[in-house]
C-alpha cells in the first residue's frame, strides 16, 4: 500500500505545478530560425540557453537550390528572429517569408561585409565578348574567418535587439567565440605558410571558395560558379582538365554539397588526385568532422594541407 504523506505531499505539487504560470517553472526560449547550417551554429555559439535554433537547410544541404518545407513555414511563422547570409544565397527565402506571414525581424549576416563579385564568366570566354556583366555577388563570405566575425557581431546584435534582456549574456558569449576565431584564423594561416607557395592551388566544383581564396592565397578553380544551380558545361569541365595539367595543380576536392562525379572526371582525365572532402556551403551533422563552423574550417585546412603538401612538386 503507498505510503499516505508521500501521495498527499504529491498532489500538492501537482496542484502547484497546475497554479503556477509556465514561465516561472521553464523560461520561455527566444524562438530563432536560421537559413542554413553554419548560421545555425552561430547562433547557438551565441545565444545559448536564452534561444531554441531552427535550421531551414540542415547538414550537407544545398542552400543554393532548396524547397523549403510546410515545416518550415511554420518555424518561420513562430520565430521572432529570422539569420540570413544575404547576398542572394537564399533564393528560395522571399516567398517563404510571404507564405508564413512571419512578423520575425529578419537580420543579414552579412551586413557590412564587402562582397566579392562571383566570377561568372565561365562559359562565355571566345563567345565574342558576350559576358553577362550582372555584378553578381559571391554568397560564401564565411569562408574568410574575418568575415565570420562580422557573422558574430552582427547576429549578437540582432539577438541583443530582439531580447533586449539577454543583451549581457549575448556579449559575453559573442565574445568568448571571437577570441576563438581569433585563434582559428590564426591555425588557417599557419597551416597554409606550411604549404609550398607554389602548390597552393587547387579544384572544387563550384566556385565556393573565392574568400577564402582571397584572405589565404590558395587558389580554387571550379568548373562550376558560385551557385549550383546552372551545370558545368563541357567546354568549362575541359578548360580546367587543361589547366589542371598546365599549371600542375596538385589535388581536386569533393565538397559535401555537390555530385562528386565532375570533380572525379576532372581527376581521372587530369591525374590530379581526390584530396579529400571540403565543406563549402554547409556543416556535417554533428557527430561527422565539421559539425560545428570552427570544426569545419580546422577539417578543410587540414584536408588542403595535407594534399597540396604531400606528392611530387
Ligand atoms: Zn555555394
Amino acid at each position: 500500500m503507498p505510503n499516505r504523506r508521500a501521495l498527499v505531499a504529491g498532489l500538492a505539487f501537482g496542484l502547484a505545478m497546475a497554479a503556477a504560470p509556465l514561465g516561472a517553472f521553464a523560461q520561455e526560449k527566444l524562438p530563432v530560425v536560421a537559413s542554413f547550417s553554419i548560421l545555425g551554429d552561430f547562433a547557438r555559439q551565441i545565444g545559448g540557453d536564452r534561444i531554441s535554433v531552427t535550421t531551414l537547410v540542415g547538414p550537407d544541404g544545398d542552400a543554393h537550390v532548396y524547397s523549403p518545407t510546410p515545416a518550415d513555414a511554420k518555424a518561420m511563422a513562430a520565430a521572432k528572429l529570422v539569420l540570413v547570409n544575404g547576398l542572394h544565397f537564399e533564393g528560395w527565402l522571399p516567398r517563404l517569408v510571404k507564405s508564413s506571414g512571419t512578423k520575425a525581424t529578419m537580420a543579414t549576416a552579412t551586413k557590412g561585409i564587402t562582397a566579392l563579385e562571383a566570377d561568372d564568366d565561365h562559359d562565355d570566354k571566345g563567345k565574342g565578348g558576350h559576358t553577362h556583366a550582372h555584378g553578381h555577388d559571391d554568397p560564401h563570405a564565411w569562408q574568410s574567418v574575418a568575415n565570420a566575425k562580422i557573422y558574430v557581431a552582427n547576429i549578437r546584435d540582432a539577438l541583443s535587439a530582439t531580447d533586449p534582456a539577454g543583451k549581457a549574456s549575448y556579449e559575453a558569449n559573442a565574445a568568448a567565440y571571437l577570441a576563438e576565431l581569433d585563434k582559428l584564423e590564426g591555425e588557417v594561416k599557419a597551416a597554409v605558410a606550411r604549404i609550398p607557395a607554389q602548390r597552393r592551388k587547387a579544384i572544387t566544383t563550384h566556385d565556393a571558395f573565392g574568400y577564402f581564396v582571397k584572405a589565404y592565397g590558395i587558389d580554387f578553380v571550379a568548373p562550376q560558379g558560385v551557385s549550383t544551380e546552372a551545370e558545368a558545361s563541357a567546354r568549362d569541365v575541359a578548360r580546367i582538365i587543361r589547366q589542371v595539367k598546365a599549371q600542375k595543380i596538385p589535388a581536386v576536392f569533393l565538397e559535401n554539397v555537390t555530385n562528386p562525379r565532375l570533380v572525379e572526371q576532372i581527376a581521372r582525365e587530369s591525374g590530379a588526385k581526390v584530396g579529400g572532402r571540403l565543406y563549402s556551403d554547409a556543416l556535417s551533422a554533428e557527430t561527422g568532422p565539421a559539425g560545428t563552423y570552427i570544426r569545419m574550417m580546422k577539417h578543410n585546412i587540414s584536408e588542403i594541407e595535407k594534399a597540396l603538401t604531400a606528392g611530387p612538386a
